[in-house]
């Protein structure tokens, strides 16, 4: 796909926010474009099955007949795959990013390439697509994604190595955009979900954090903004893996809060995943366990509430957006965290704190959004 116009954007932009329908006035109304300019522009966008134009329509007053202006969705397709971790799916939709196809493949940790290689056979043969029709193609993906190369590291398909994924773009003849997941599921929400901010910033299930600044995603030279876990807390905390002491992911490591609340749980939770063993302390202090605990878990959501309210002072940000897949994330530990951030930040008064419900079905539709954010010129 050849990127559209800024002026181009501009009205498919509004077009897309106006699921409705806009005619020229209104959409002269919306962007602020010379008449000349958005006659000239919607036919360009006709001839590229971007936007479609209904009949014209009779006025009841004594104006000229109007045609509606609208989102072509029948005529182009986008698509993407999510890469989780024992998982990936494959999806196809329209431009609202409605799903049209969609396919859940297994792979291991070894071959995630391969079966990334294997997306165009899928396509063909599950949907009976063809990849090359397919405007824009996302891959959501774990780890630090660096825009310009189109390389990952640090995900759990790369390990110690960097992995290119910019060529796929090529021989799929497609156009390619890789998404960190994180990034990723901020953008959906933000155009196909709920969260109304062009100012953001999103923590997901580890601690990895999104930034959206004046509607854009914020990544910092190569990608690497948003690591929310390795704020560092207390210089003489626990040690973290990233090679410093008092991360906010060194607290909240399952291994050292296992040892540091060994007193206070039962014997057996020790055994338990590290996933059940998170989930089962917050539903410990949902269902108000002893004083002791108590204490040492409110200080634990105090660390974690001084370095959300350190971001969102720095930044100015009004809105946080939580993965309610966090376990601190849930229940009584988040009403405790909500309480503390709103007292320490100094903007309290905008601040607003939203828990994200992540479901199925926003998973699937994330690769989507990020082909249309791709159109719309937005990340
Ligand atoms: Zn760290």
């Amino acid at each position: 796909m050849q990127d559209l116009s800024r002026a181009e954007q501009q009205v498919f932009s509004v077009l897309w926010r106006n699921k409705k329908g806009l005619t020229r006035k209104s959409i002269a109304k919306f962007t602020e474009l010379s008449k000349a300019t958005i006659s000239r522009v919607i036919q360009q966008l006709k001839e590229k099955k971007f936007v479609k134009e209904s009949d014209p329509l009779p006025t009841t007053d004594k104006g000229r007949p109007y045609s509606i202006l609208k989102v072509n969705n029948e005529k182009l397709l986008i698509g993407g795959v999510y890469i989780h971790s024992k998982t990936m799916n494959v999806v196809l939709g329209d431009l609202s990013g409605r799903v049209k196809h969609a396919r859940s493949l297994d792979h291991s940790r070894n071959d995630v390439l391969e079966k990334l290689y294997e997306l165009p056979k899928i396509t063909g043969n599950s949907f009976e697509e063809d990849m090359s029709k397919v405007l824009v193609f996302s891959i959501v993906t774990p780890g630090i994604v660096d825009e310009v190369t189109g390389s990952v590291i640090k995900s759990f398909y790369t390990p110690k190595k960097m992995v290119n994924l910019k060529h796929l773009g090529c021989e799929w003849k497609t156009t390619l955009e890789i998404e960190n997941d994180a990034n990723a599921l901020l953008v959906s929400e933000m155009l196909l979900g709920s969260i109304p901010s062009k100012d953001a910033m999103y923590i997901d299930r580890e601690f990895g954090a999104s930034l959206v600044l004046n509607g854009k995603i914020f990544r910092g030279p190569h990608g690497g903004a948003g690591e929310f876990g390795h704020l560092q807390i207390d210089p003489s905390g626990p040690q973290c893996w990233c090679g410093k002491k008092g991360c906010v992911s060194a607290y909240f490591d399952p291994k050292n809060l296992k040892q540091n609340f060994s007193d206070l749980v039962p014997n057996s939770s020790q055994k338990m995943n590290d996933h059940s063993f998170l989930d089962f302390l917050s539903e410990m202090y949902s269902e108000n366990h002893s004083k002791e605990f108590i204490r040492l878990f409110e200080q634990l959501l105090d660390k974690l509430a001084a370095a959300i309210t350190n971001v969102v002072d720095l930044l100015g940000l009004e809105t946080i957006v939580l993965n309610n897949l966090n376990p601190f994330f849930s229940g009584k530990a988040v009403d405790y965290l909500r309480k503390k951030v709103f007292e320490l930040s100094m903007r309290h008064a905008e601040l607003e704190m939203i828990i994200l419900k992540v479901t199925e079905q926003k998973l699937l539709r994330t690769p989507l959004a990020v082909s249309i954010a791709r159109i719309l010129g937005v990340i």
